[in-house]
């Protein structure tokens, strides 16, 4: 059996560093922000090359308190992809605005910045790209486009902790970058976590408010605040994770490169691409097939899990059928919600590992 993911196998690894760590907060009493989650902020900020960061309990509350510090609202619009997890969309809707989707690139599938300008309407009042599957969007493109409309840039970056695109890391480029460590992410706590990177000390300072219900001091509220801080276990943890993610982004990188190797000659799919001048962290490695269904169920019987990431575009979920989007409008996206298949990708996957589920894929094209 090889599964989509192992998270035990992680935590395996680096265990007594990780029992230390959990065992240091409890018996410190600091179970809520504390001392250990505003070190992981310090440590995270330098990581993404950004002046501050501000942890809280989820990336969605990260992108949520985000629009709010930059006075987003009811009435406003902010520009954003149709391919990615429900939760971009969902952040947008917090915090009473409209997401404004635009197809994605064939190729790369982030925000295709040829369709970003179209659109922009007056009541635009952000653009949040997705860096999709650990690759980063065509950020030089998307700001470029943005400074020309006076718009802010928030970076959905849950997914690419760690990517970089010309040599500028995620969550670093935007006027905040927001980032998840649910357990499946390539940074995960052992519960939920996110945070919101930022070099703008105004926004990080409305941010640490937003997320503390609104207060300035004790018991003076002065926003309409959340309670979505992160616990200081996560933060104990993430700091001791941190340490070991370069190593593992590698370990990932090193496994996507031999899928590619391996599969470059398999018949009848498309392997994912990454951009010139990005470095792509390979939170998803996503083939793409016509057959993929029929794929995926096959590799199963097998005893190789694959994931869908996503089969079913925000602007098609029912949820959000109020947007009055319909099949059809962003056809790239579309395509590619019925034809993306997640490979096993962790740091702890094996070369053997690697070698058996391109085998089988192999075995397959050819069938197919
Ligand atoms: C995971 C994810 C989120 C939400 O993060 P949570 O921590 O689960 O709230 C938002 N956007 C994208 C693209 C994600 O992958």
């Amino acid at each position: 059996m090889i599964p989509f993911l192992d998270l035990k196998a992680q935590y395996a690894s680096i265990k007594p560093e990780i029992d230390r760590a959990v065992l240091g907060v409890l018996a410190s009493g600091h179970y809520v922000l504390g001392e250990e989650v505003a070190l992981f902020e310090k440590e995270f900020a330098a990581y993404c090359g950004a002046r501050h960061a501000v942890a809280v309990n989820t990336g969605t509350s990260a992108l949520h308190l985000s629009l709010l510090a930059l006075g987003i609202g009811s009435g406003d619009e902010v520009v954003t992809v149709p391919f990615t997890f429900v939760a971009t969309a969902s952040a947008i809707c917090y915090a009473g605005a409209r997401p404004v989707f635009v197809d994605v690139d064939p190729r790369t599938l982030t925000m295709d910045p040829a369709r970003l300008e179209a659109a922009i309407t007056p009541r635009t009042r952000a653009i949040m790209p997705v860096h999709l599957h650990g690759q980063m969007a065509d950020m030089e493109m998307i700001m470029a486009i943005a400074e020309r409309h006076g718009l802010p840039v928030i970076e959905d970056a849950c997914q690419a902790h760690g990517a970089d695109c010309s040599g500028r890391r995620a969550g670093s480029i935007g006027a905040l970058g927001c980032f998840s460590f649910y357990p499946g992410k390539n940074l995960g706590a052992c519960g939920e976590g996110g945070i919101a990177v930022t070099n703008s000390d105004r926004h990080a300072a409305t941010l640490r408010m937003l997320r503390d219900w609104g207060q300035e001091a004790r018991y003076r509220h002065v926003l309409k605040g959340f309670n979505y801080r992160m616990d200081g276990i996560q933060g104990a943890v993430l700091r001791v994770k941190l340490r070991y993610l370069e190593r593992w982004t590698d370990a990932r990188r090193a496994v996507a490169a031999r899928y590619d190797a391996l599969l470059a000659r398999a018949g009848g799919m498309a392997l994912p691409v990454q951009a010139v001048g990005r470095r792509h962290v390979y939170h998803i490695y996503a083939i793409r097939s016509p057959r993929r269904d029929a794929l995926q169920r096959r590799l199963l019987a097998e005893g190789i899990q694959t994931g869908l990431h996503y089969p079913i575009p925000v602007h098609l979920q029912e949820a959000h059928a109020d947007l009055g989007y319909r099949a059809g409008d962003f056809p790239i996206a579309e395509a590619a919600a019925g034809e993306v298949l997640s490979l096993p990708i962790y740091p702890e996957l094996s070369a053997r590992q690697v070698e058996e589920v391109a085998a089988m894929l192999e075995q397959e094209a050819h069938v197919g």
